[in-house]
């Protein structure tokens, strides 16, 4: 894992916390404004999430498509236990 040049500040919230507190977003469990700001604020300077949420993105959309609107839980399971991997490599 490489970090160019990206300036990561004491308060990166970090990917793991990132990408969880994009999925509580997503479900309508976060709302405040605060916690909204510091998910975007590491999505926007990291590139392993952002490959991530680009990925999850193309998925949604063609499930969106095929009516199902949300991914299924099976498929957020999988998608967590990836992210788990991911924390273990950190
Ligand atoms: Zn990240």
């Amino acid at each position: 894992m490489t970090n160019h040049n990206d300036e990561v500040g004491d308060d990166d919230i970090g990917c793991i916390e990132a990408i969880n507190g994009l999925y509580a977003y997503l479900d309508g469990e976060i709302d405040d404004r605060k916690s909204i700001e510091a998910i975007e604020s590491h999505l926007s300077h990291c590139k392993h999430c952002f490959s991530r949420i680009e990925l999850e993105r193309a998925l949604s959309e063609r499930l969106k498509k095929s009516g199902l609107g949300k991914p299924p839980e099976r498929l957020k399971n999988r998608l967590r236990d990836l992210m788990d991997k991911f924390d273990d490599e950190e």
